[in-house]
């Protein structure tokens, strides 16, 4: 699909005042920056051993119960069908000097409560440092209830505000939550325990067929979220796509495939009916199809998605049933990864660096004017009559005032985790398609992989320009989840660039060299041969 217009449109002269402001207001916010080089390496003498690189894979189950709340809006739903497993999928990586830990969770988002206290207890468990486990979510719409609230960010509102949130949105499961926490550590530890001598190798596929930008450019100026296929008033898309698959493919020394992540980016929204992984459970179904291994674990990492999906809006044809949507979107990006596999697995090789850099900080929330607050309290209070959105963010215009008294900043985390010549670069947004390819291409490492709604979840950041006088749709509304300042996207870009680029990239895994030319074919060295 060929892409919109660069959505790159800041001067540079307010660029570098951004930056100045940003690198200000990061240091002011936490008076330094929390960064860790976790499990640091120690100097190793020149006759030290090689490091031996071991890999271990896992996966625990978290389906949820049918009668649960189903989370992805912003009222209640509840599963009524199974369609197919949720799961937590985990992958440690060890160079001999440190170990991370990557793990794909079939869930709408993780919030940040969840990751430290899950993260805390695998450490404790077996000793992977807190900051070198990158926890993703990926962003199933048809997966388990979790609750965007954190602990203690609704305790002091009114009646009516704790009304609304949880009688009126998508609340956690308690017990849910405690399924969430075990199986996440479990998979982890399991990994960890599974870790044997191993070889990995890496590349990018190229699916440009289903997913799409779902923000288009209208006649008014403005940018609409799914206007409509058929709509007379589009012009084009709004931003671009990201058709790379991303794949680390890991092997034992016998060539025995240990396991996979997958990187893409398009929201997990083809659910087929029923309890699902969504479109990443269509995709570790064609890939163990495919390899015949039927357990093959398979770590989804979501990347910069927020406005990409499977629709598009400038289609001429019906949209597919959500089951065939499903095995659609997931069988191609299955494919594409087993196409990228194939052609990647006999460079794997055991030169793989690990290493993790992080930083911590706060952002501030955008707020509603007071105005706005009054008048939202007037409409939930007129209870729904014929315009329920009108009514659904009135009430988020009430809960992000509440949380704004309780919590005005939001803690986010950047992280960027090394695996040879691969840098998974994450945030805890539902992050604009723009950024990831922004994120690729100021990364000095040759494999790049956004990694969004990782170790917590800040709701949409899109980008700037969205926010601006041709912007505007779904993403850039102000919600009690979404809701960060405007430069969010940036700082997150910026930081991971950043973080990414003070890591040295291992050398690419590349199949043995041809031998030395000694002689043509002597079959096929002669002239034509015409009589
Ligand atoms: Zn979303």
């Amino acid at each position: 699909m060929k892409t919109g217009p660069t959505l790159l449109a800041i001067p540079a002269a307010s660029y570098s005042f951004f930056r100045a402001a940003v690198a200000l207001s990061l240091v002011l916010a936490l008076g330094g920056f929390s960064l860790h080089a976790a499990e640091a390496p120690k100097a190793s003498p020149a006759a030290a051993p090689r490091p031996i690189f071991k890999a271990g894979f896992a996966e625990r189950d978290i389906t949820p119960d049918l009668g649960m709340e189903e989370p992805g809006g912003y009222g209640k739903v509840y599963h009524r069908a199974f369609h197919d497993p949720c799961k937590v999928r985990a992958a440690v990586f060890d160079d001999g000097r440190q170990r991370v830990a990557l793990v794909g969770i079939d869930l709408l988002f993780i919030t940040r409560a969840l990751t430290k206290e899950t993260r805390a207890e695998i450490e404790k468990r077996c000793g992977i440092p807190a900051g070198s486990i990158l926890i993703g979510a990926s962003h199933s719409h048809s997966s388990g209830p979790i609750g965007m609230i954190e602990p203690g960010e609704l305790d002091q509102a009114s009646p009516l505000v704790q009304d609304l949130y949880f009688n009126k949105s998508t609340v956690s499961n308690p017990g849910y939550i405690q399924l969430l926490r075990r199986q996440i550590v479990e998979a982890v530890v399991a990994a960890d325990a599974n870790r044997v001598e191993a070889k990995a190798a890496m590349g990018f596929g190229h699916e440009d067929q289903v997913a799409f930008n779902r923000r288009l450019r209208m006649k008014n100026g403005l940018s609409y979220s799914h206007p409509g296929a058929g709509n007379p008033d589009i012009i084009g898309y709004a931003g671009p796509v990201d058709p790379q698959v991303g794949v680390i493919g890991v092997w034992d020394l016998r060539n025995n495939l240990l396991g996979v992540v997958v990187n893409f980016s398009c929201h997990a929204t083809t659910s087929p009916g029923g309890i699902s992984a969504n479109w990443p459970g269509a995709m570790e179904q064609t890939l163990r199809g495919a390899t015949h291994q039927p357990a093959l674990p398979v770590v989804f990492l979501q990347g910069a998605c927020g406005d990409i999906t499977q629709v598009d809006n400038l289609t001429k044809f019906q949209n597919p049933a959500p089951e065939e949507w499903w095995q659609i979107v997931g069988g191609r990006i299955g494919a594409e990864a087993y196409k990228t596999l194939l052609l990647i697995r006999r460079g794997a090789n055991s030169d793989l660096p690990v290493n993790v850099r992080s930083r911590i900080w706060n952002i501030p929330r955008r707020r509603p004017t007071p105005e706005k607050v009054d008048r939202a309290l007037e409409i939930v209070q007129a209870g729904v009559r014929d315009n329920a959105t009108e009514w659904t963010f009135a009430k988020e215009t009430l809960l992000l005032d509440a949380m704004l008294k309780a919590r005005p900043e939001v803690e986010v985390e950047v992280q960027a985790i090394q695996v040879g010549p691969v840098v998974l670069v994450s945030n805890p947004a539902e992050y604009f398609v723009q950024y990831g390819l922004d994120i690729k291409k100021g990364s000095k490492f040759p494999f790049t992989f956004p990694v969004e709604l990782a170790n917590g979840s800040t709701g949409y950041v899109p980008t700037e320009e969205a926010f601006g006088p041709n912007g505007g749709g779904y993403e850039t509304r102000l919600t009690s989840y979404s809701n960060l300042e405007l430069s969010a996207g940036r700082q997150f870009a910026e930081t991971g660039i950043e973080l990414a680029n003070q890591m040295t990239p291992g050398p690419i895994p590349q199949p043995p060299p041809a031998p030395p030319f000694r002689a043509p074919w002597l079959y096929g060295n002669q002239p034509p041969e015409l009589k």
